[in-house]
């Protein structure tokens, strides 16, 4: 047991300014207030609390921290009340005793929706202070070093299942590593201890073949690290077994070595040496791919910095290095509790380590009931989601497999309509990236972007889904009712009318539409055809359309069509404005380009599909004039997006005319986004290629540096 002296003592180890009197108070008050009680090791009861208040002297807890650990049980287990410690210690102690107490009467039971609601009756208690939680951690601690004092199995069970549930992912949430793991392990000794006992044997077999190893490894690195001009201080530390068994879970590891269970930690002056060392020990040995992680310029969501890599070391000895400073060390060790120790009096409540809570209480106001909350937080309490970073350092959690786009809404909807690339880590990345625990985001974003449909493919919360579909539909109506308005006109025109508001009205109920901008929609998305329209206008036309109609050569239709550009035929519906991927589909036979001349076919309930005027596929819609409709492209505002062409070619078949061939493309700015050899021989082949361009006059170019390359044969633009 832990004398009163050297209780006192340790604390003023570091903190010379604490209130020695008040310590010796609580350390008496406490004492005598459990009097003969007794623990189920036969221990008197007041052990357990200054064995609590011990384990919070090793993080340099606050003396209010320290007294409230000493008195942590007497509310609940003797006579002595809040008032009581207010008076004797003042109300930050008597508040702090009072949450540690709220903690301990919550019981989570296996009743789902009960255990539910205790958790957040947990979460609100120690929220209020985080010193609270430390404390309840600190007594869970022991008593899960103790743990094998109670004789009743069941209980031991439960208290362990709780601990690896609740206590040890709290723990981790923090940042208190070293916390987290002993608890785990003290839980698992309990809960499994045929699986810990072999694989505490396995570590004693590895331990024995390796022992003079560790020392060899640590002073080799010491002196490679010396040559470069770094002092560092070199540990080596074995994982637990329970993380061992995790790992074999995951079937990652079989634990053939001992660097298998041995990590290497690195410690050094500042931020620079951790680059230098890093530097020192890539260059000194191989790297074992995909080990590699920068926590120090993207630190974890629970504030954890280092360095890791993976080097086959000193006698080709696979080694996971882990490399940070002294103060990174303290934080990794010690999380929450290394910023609220004597010295700061607390982390501000903007420190990473509370936003956490913050979220977690948001959750609990917003959750729609106890299940759904538990959903949120018990067991894997975060373990689907991900904690990403504005560069402003706010954070935004989300579902696991979240993109920058979910993450642009979950700043702000208005940042997510208008988002246009992401920079991930400082690298402009896809938007359809998916993010990872600890990317900082930086959205990009422009006034005239708008949500785009193909996000609807990637997106992963519900918030992002719900906007961008709202805004592709009414996207697609107004686009639908713009093209319809156009079809209208036109079909007026053809037979000698003009189009009138009015007359529209008149038929809304032979089309049972609500609204002319409706009727307007209909035909646009191609379910009204605007022969029906006119006809049901002027219904004497009937006969005469009929007649006139009835054959249409394709050579015909194919006249219709306007010759210039859109400012030259007036009539004629205009792409600009009409967002292709709507009401607009480029059709995949032709690869229309801007620049080319283009006709459009409607099709029912997918509106109008673009192909150019030689198309072959057109032959087939010959008989069907009402489908055919006349577009042109506006050439004064080509859009900035890159459009599809396709080639075919044929190549020579010798070494280097592929490289020649995509030298050529990309020099011209082309980017090849398919290529499919469609036929080979001795001599040649014949390939097809997508290539991204802006418009037709940029795929022009193109083909014509290809065919002065003489490697290629010929290249013809694809024709359906
Ligand atoms: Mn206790």
């Amino acid at each position: 047991m832990i004398r009163q002296f050297e209780l006192v003592e340790r604390v003023r180890s570091y903190d010379p300014t604490a209130n020695e009197d008040i310590l010796n108070r609580g350390y008496v008050f406490a004492m005598k207030a459990h009097g003969a009680q007794k623990r189920a090791s036969g221990d008197p009861y007041f052990s357990h609390p200054l064995e609590v208040a011990g384990i919070l002297t090793n993080y340099k807890l606050d003396a209010d921290t320290i007294i409230t650990a000493l008195l942590h049980d007497t509310i609940e287990d003797t006579d002595v009340t809040h008032a009581d410690i207010e008076e004797q210690f003042g109300p930050q102690v008597a508040r702090l005793v009072d949450g540690v107490t709220k903690l301990t009467r919550i019981e989570f039971q296996s009743d789902q929706a009960k255990q539910a609601e205790n958790f957040r009756k947990f979460v609100l208690a120690m929220s209020e202070d985080i010193r609270v939680l430390l404390v309840k951690l600190a007594d869970r601690l022991h008593n899960m070093r103790t743990l094998h004092f109670i004789k009743r199995p069941e209980k031991r069970h439960r208290i362990a299942i709780e601990t690896m549930d609740i206590y040890a992912p709290l723990a981790e949430r923090i940042g208190m590593q070293e916390m987290k793991q002993e608890l785990e392990d003290l839980a698992f000794a309990e809960i499994n201890p045929d699986a810990r006992q072999s694989i505490l044997k396995r570590l004693d077999f590895l331990r024995s073949k390796g022992e003079d190893l560790i020392d060899k490894i640590i002073a080799e690195m010491l002196g490679l690290l010396a040559d470069n001009g770094i002092s560092a201080e070199i540990s080596g530390r074995e994982k637990t077994p329970y993380s061992m068994w995790k790992k074999m879970q995951k079937n990652e590891v079989g634990f053939e070595q001992l660097s298998d269970i041995m990590a290497f930690r690195v410690i050094v002056d500042n931020v620079e040496d951790c680059y230098k060392t890093l530097g020192v020990a890539h260059s000194a040995y191989p790297v074992v791919p995909g080990r590699f992680k920068d926590y120090i310029s993207t630190s974890k969501p629970n504030g954890y910095q280092s360095l890791h890599t993976g080097v086959f070391g000193p006698e080709r000895h696979r080694i996971e290095l882990q490399i940070r400073t002294r103060e990174m060390h303290q934080v990794a060790e010690h999380g929450v509790a290394a910023h609220w120790n004597y010295k700061q009096g607390g982390p501000s409540a903007d420190g990473p380590q509370y936003r956490w809570l913050r979220e977690l209480l948001d959750i609990l106001e917003h959750a729609a009931g106890p299940e759904d909350f538990l959903e949120h937080t018990k067991l894997e309490m975060f373990q689907d989601q991900v904690f990403c970073f504005t560069p402003r350092g706010d954070l935004i959690n989300l579902p696991l497999g979240a993109t920058p786009v979910d993450f642009a809404y979950a700043v702000h909807s208005e940042v997510g309509d208008r988002c246009v690339g992401a920079k991930i880590n400082g690298r402009m990345m896809p938007l359809r990236t998916q993010l990872r625990n600890g990317d900082q985001v930086e959205i990009v974003t422009s006034k005239a972007q708008t949500p785009s449909p193909t996000w609807e493919r990637f997106v992963v919360t519900g918030k992002a889904r719900a906007r961008i579909r709202r805004f592709v539909r009414l996207q697609e109506r107004d686009e639908y009712e713009k093209l319809g308005r156009s079809i209208l006109a036109r079909a007026f025109k053809d037979e000698g009318y003009e189009i009138a508001e009015k007359a529209l009205k008149d038929v809304l109920t032979v089309f049972q539409q609500p609204t002319v901008a409706d009727l307007c929609a209909q035909v646009g998305a191609g379910h009204l055809t605007a022969r029906a329209v006119v006809e049901a206008v002027y219904p004497g036309l009937k006969s005469k359309l009929d007649k006139d109609r009835n054959v249409v050569s394709l050579a015909q239709a194919r006249k219709r069509q306007p010759r210039g550009p859109a400012d030259l035929d007036p009539d004629a519906v205009s792409i600009k404005g009409l967002i292709p991927g709507m009401a607009m589909h480029m059709a995949g036979c032709c690869h229309p380009l801007p620049g080319d001349r283009i006709v459009g076919i409607v099709t029912t309930g997918r509106g109008v599909t673009v192909h150019t005027i030689d198309c072959e596929s057109l032959e087939s819609y010959a008989e069907e004039p009402d489908r055919w409709i006349d577009l042109s492209w506006d050439l004064k505002d080509v859009p900035a997006d890159l459009h599809v062409g396709r080639i075919t070619l044929s190549v020579l078949n010798a070494p280097g005319s592929l490289g020649d061939l995509s030298t050529v493309i990309a020099k011209n700015n082309g980017n090849i986004s398919n290529l499919k050899i469609t036929h080979r021989s001795t001599d040649f082949f014949d390939m097809l290629i997508d290539v991204e361009v802006h418009d037709v006059k940029h795929l022009t170019d193109i083909i014509a540096a290809l065919r002065a390359t003489p490697s290629i044969n010929s290249v013809e633009r694809a024709r359906g």
